[in-house]
């Protein structure tokens, strides 16, 4: 029984006492994208297994431990995606998008899911802000999607993230890396953990990803993947860095950074802050110029980023950074007697027409216990509807933070409520406007 009233381990409700301010965060982030000129993609939840095997890296701790994959009905393999690059690829190429104007640009606001141990910041089913310029190879597109990232924590003012970025070449100069790599980690073979162990010859560069202090502590000594650049790559991370001092963007560099997905090629970066324990990464991503060809296209380079939202909140709540508040109830229509009920929800659904927000009784319940309700709602107005009202075709409206009562006619409510809510807005000086009216009422008439 316990189990149909506790959710999942690592799973988490969004309530409409949470939600709302999701959704301010969710509007700022698609509209920053929006202004760089990135468009929403959105991807099925579930692919095929096979494309986080290839896009992600069968070597990766994604693929190898944290994705849930199941057989479906048919015998097909399919996983919950555990990120959102591969699927937007995937889409890219089955949709031939790859014909229009490169690059191409698209953000996504998904669910991603990871059978990962729970903890503060880390969850099963968590949320990704993300974003993927396909089909440029430029410096300048590594540094746009950097400066989008700054710009999202400006907008909520978050101080205390830093950025860390590395380049970790191409395949050419990782070759001499790996190989030194391995040399250099075959010396402390005896002192590496045992999944370090089985990376050393498959996939070195993970080890310096370890999170055991051992490792870690070793991982400072090995050599450094800047120092193995070939000339291209050299100058690539250049043009990145000149790009960033350009706008003023600051950063650290850190050999250490190689993230834990396979398909990053030169620029990898991070945005990482200490004021919310150690899930310090909000955002990660870099340049992934392989992924498109081992997805079944042609050569093309790419690079994306994906910050995790509910490390941004966290991050907010951290900072004590105010939101906007929920917009009340305007108006709540108490019927006198349920014989009013018809007239009641007559006239709110003419509000709701026009865009205001109103609320009526929905259990027959007595007008006491009607108005303490709409006293918890917080609603702004309220009115009486009774016998009274119904004959002389007139009703008083009660501000219920001043206390003031106006009294305006059942006969064109809508629009003289319009006037009584904006006046109440302005602080009851002057008489509104409907052009006010809008304005109070977010764009909505
Ligand atoms: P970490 O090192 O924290 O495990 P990661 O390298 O696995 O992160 P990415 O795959 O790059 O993370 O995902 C991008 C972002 O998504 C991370 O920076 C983080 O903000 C968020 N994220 C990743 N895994 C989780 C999770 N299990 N729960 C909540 N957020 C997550
Ligand atoms: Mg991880």
């Amino acid at each position: 029984m316990a189990l149909l009233t506790k959710a999942p381990r690592g799973t988490m409700d969004t309530l409409p006492s949470e939600s709302y301010r999701l959704r301010h965060i969710e509007n700022a982030l698609s509209e920053t994208a929006g202004c760089f000129g990135f468009r929403e993609i959105r991807t099925p939840v579930f692919e095929h297994t096979e494309l986080f095997m290839r896009g992600v890296g069968e070597t990766t701790d994604v693929v190898q431990k944290e994705m849930y994959t199941f057989n479906d009905n048919g015998n097909r393999s399919i996983s919950l995606r555990p990120e959102g690059t591969a699927g937007c690829v995937r889409a890219f190429l089955e949709h031939g998008l790859f014909n229009e104007p490169l690059p191409q640009k698209y953000f996504y606001l998904t669910s991603c899911y990871r059978y990962e141990k729970p903890q503060a910041g880390r969850l099963r089913e968590f949320h990704q802000f993300g974003v993927e310029s396909l089909g440029t190879g430029s410096p300048a597109a590594d540094a746009e999607i950097i400066s989008l990232a700054r710009q999202i924590f400006d907008f909520f003012e978050l101080n205390d993230i830093s950025l860390e970025i590395n380049s970790i070449g191409c395949p050419e100069c990782r070759k001499n890396y790996h190989a030194a790599l391995i040399n250099y980690f075959n010396s402390k073979k005896d002192e590496l953990c045992e999944t370090c162990l089985s990376r050393l010859e498959r996939n070195p560069m993970r080890i310096l990803d370890c999170k055991s202090p051992v490792c870690s502590a070793i991982a400072e000594g090995a050599p450094v993947v800047l120092d193995f650049l070939c000339e291209e790559c050299d100058t690539h991370f250049k043009n990145v860095r000149k790009h960033l001092d350009a706008m003023d963007i600051e950063y650290t560099v850190n050999p250490q950074i190689v993230r834990g997905l396979d398909y990053y090629t030169k620029t990898v970066f991070e945005f990482v802050s200490t004021s919310i324990g150690a899930q310090g990464t909000v955002c990660g991503g870099g340049r992934y110029d392989g992924l498109i060809k081992e997805l079944g296209g042609n050569a093309l380079p790419a690079c994306g980023f994906g910050m995790g939202i509910e490390r941004l909140i966290m991050l907010i709540d951290a900072q004590r950074k105010s939101l906007p508040e929920e917009q009340r109830i305007q108006l709540y229509i108490a019927p006198a007697t349920p014989e009013y009920s018809f007239e009641a929800m007559r006239i709110i659904n003419d509000l709701r027409y026009e865009g205001i927000s109103a609320l009526t009784d929905l259990g027959e319940r007595s007008l006491k216990a009607q108005m303490k309700y709409a006293n918890k709602k917080n609603v702004m107005f309220t009115l009486v509807l009774g016998e009274d009202e119904i004959k002389s075709h007139k009703a008083s409206v009660k501000n219920m933070d001043t206390g003031e009562i106006t009294e305006i006619s059942l006969d064109t409510f809508t629009e003289d409520f319009m006037h009584v809510s904006i006046n109440a807005a302005l602080g009851g000086i002057g008489m509104g406007s409907l052009q006010d009216f809008t304005l109070i009422n977010g764009g909505k008439q």
